[in-house]
């Protein structure tokens, strides 16, 4: 990888910028479906601090594209509030990026192309966008591949390349729908230590979606449990690790192995002091 691990980036980070806190206030979400009401979320409440990184875990159907949908502001239809930094989500910002399990890169465009694409509408100059189109290249680790086209990248160098579109605008929050839930385990794991390492350098909130309770647990300063039908949080888990973090640290094996537990339990798990506490 190309730029190392600095443990002053992960205390920096720990502090927190005064910027991209998030505020979900009861939300409630349903859709109609041949006449049956579906409710995607009810009631949800979150509160994520600036500089945090959260990590929403839960099966298949318990809202987690639809919650983050409506933070990124791609869907208006709702009951309830959500905002970033004080301001009501009206729609999507520059100020929130995102990306998905699918890279979504266009074929026709290389790496460098795609990621400016990522800027067509920031009001920068011409040069400070090629400077942090180059920045961002280098940030995710893909240095020598500029101009390289998407059908010759890797799984894994694609979505590096989707990330970084989504943190070209220097966004305050990066909201992640499964990122890394169409790669091999390897390369998966390979890209959670980049994403620990870029979110820590970047000083920004993430927002990750998973169903991959090691994922959640290796990544997030909380982990945030969803039980589905209705869609609502079940279970919040602190994860009190220091970073940069080994998959093999004793407590986040502990803690792994509680939010299973839960999963398993229907998120209605027993919990030992200290590893969890309710909805704040
Ligand atoms: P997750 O991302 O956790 O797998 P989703 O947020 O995609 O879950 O979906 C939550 C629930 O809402 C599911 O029951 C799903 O079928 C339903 N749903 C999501 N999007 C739509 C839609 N556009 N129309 C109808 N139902 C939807
Ligand atoms: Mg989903």
């Amino acid at each position: 990888m190309s730029v190392a691990v600095e443990r002053s980036d992960f205390e920096v980070a720990a502090r927190a910028s005064a910027r991209g806190r998030l505020d979900v206030y009861g939300v409630s979400k349903s859709f109609a479906v041949n006449g049956t009401q579906i409710d995607a979320l009810q009631d949800m409440s979150l509160h994520v601090a600036a500089g945090e990184f959260v990590a929403l875990l839960g099966p298949s159907g318990c809202g987690k594209s639809t919650l983050l949908r409506l933070i990124a502001g791609l869907d208006s239809d709702y009951h309830g509030s959500i905002q970033q930094d004080g301001a009501v989500v009206t729609g999507t910002s520059l100020a929130r990026g995102i990306v998905f399990q699918e890279p979504r890169l266009f074929p026709w465009a290389t790496v460098r192309q795609n990621i400016a694409l990522g800027l067509k509408n920031a009001p920068i100059s011409e040069a400070a966008k090629r400077d942090s189109v180059a920045a961002h290249i280098s940030l995710v680790g893909l240095d020598g591949f500029a101009e390289a086209y998407p059908h010759q990248l890797s799984g894994g160098m694609a979505q590096r390349a989707a990330i970084a579109r989504g943190l070209v605008n220097r966004p305050r929050l990066l909201l992640l729908d499964e990122p890394f839930g169409a790669l091999d385990a390897l390369t998966r794991a390979r890209l959670q230590t980049e994403l620990q390492r870029i979110w820590a350098h970047e000083q920004i909130t993430m927002m990750l979606v998973t169903h991959d309770v090691d994922e959640a647990v290796f990544l997030g300063d909380r982990v945030v449990v969803l039980a589905p039908r209705p869609g609502r949080i079940s279970r919040i888990f602190d994860i009190a690790v220091d970073r940069p973090r080994e998959r093999s640290n004793d407590q986040l094996i502990r803690i792994r192995n509680e939010v299973l537990r839960t999963l398993e339990h229907g998120g209605e798990g027993s919990a030992p002091a200290g590893t969890a506490r309710s909805v704040r």
